[in-house]
């Protein structure tokens, strides 16, 4: 699987390009979407080059999974929407391939809440 190095988050994680940076530790960078679905909209990746889950979960070193799933239950509470910190909860959304919509091809994770979410799928 072939990392395109000049993705859009990859030129983010280069400091190229500039992110509302919400969280970071050593293997994950998390920052505001740029168009915003919900009231809370963020992205959480890896900071290392993956493509998408298939990727990711066959390659990455344990340390990598594990700190970007740590960066997760960070970033809610950071963005007052885990349930540790009193908040109302949130859908964590991981777009895979083309039939999963996935239109940037450097893993990612949204985490999306503030507000009641709906039903979990549409197709459009
Ligand atoms: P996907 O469809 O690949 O799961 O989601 C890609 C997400 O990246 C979209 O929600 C889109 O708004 C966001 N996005 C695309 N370009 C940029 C950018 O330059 N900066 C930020 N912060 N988000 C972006």
């Amino acid at each position: 699987m072939k990392y395109d190095l000049n993705n859009i988050f990859a030129k983010i994680l280069r400091n190229e390009i500039p992110c509302q940076k919400v969280y970071e530790n050593d293997y994950a960078l998390a920052f505001n979407d740029i168009n915003p679905q919900a009231k809370i909209h963020v992205l959480v990746i890896p900071k290392g080059p993956y493509v998408n889950m298939d990727d990711f979960s066959q390659n990455a070193k344990n340390e990598e999974i594990v700190g970007l799933i740590r960066a997760l239950g960070e970033v809610a509470k950071i963005v007052g929407v885990s349930t540790y910190s009193e908040g109302q909860g949130y859908r964590y959304i991981g777009n895979n391939g083309p039939d999963g919509g996935q239109e940037v091809p450097h893993l990612h994770f949204h985490i999306v809440g503030g507000e009641p979410l709906g039903r979990m799928v549409s197709k459009r």
